[in-house]
């Protein structure tokens, strides 16, 4: 969907690119979505993987994607493991 801009759910052809999500904290500050946050006591959080979307107008079917995927340290956040896939 994110290449061709065409809806692999129902074939429409016009996609909404959305740069990131929007979270809310408890001060109702509107705030990217990101997977992860690192904490730090002597300098700013850093968020890191920034979510984007691709959204079908027609269906709604929504593809996200994550900003510098393969550089997020996963062994720091709760559940999360990596999958290996199999090509036969
Ligand atoms: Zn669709």
């Amino acid at each position: 969907m994110r290449k061709r801009a065409i809806c692999p759910k129902c074939d429409h052809d016009e996609i909404l690119y959305l740069p990131q999500i929007a979270d809310r904290d408890d001060d109702d500050v509107v705030r990217p979505l990101v997977v992860h946050v690192v904490h730090f006591d002597w300098k700013d959080d850093v968020e890191m993987g920034k979510l984007s979307a691709y959204v079908c107008r027609k269906c709604g079917f929504t593809e996200l994607y994550t900003k510098d995927a393969a550089n997020l340290p996963f062994d720091k956040i709760p559940g999360a493991r990596i999958l290996k896939g199999t090509r036969e």
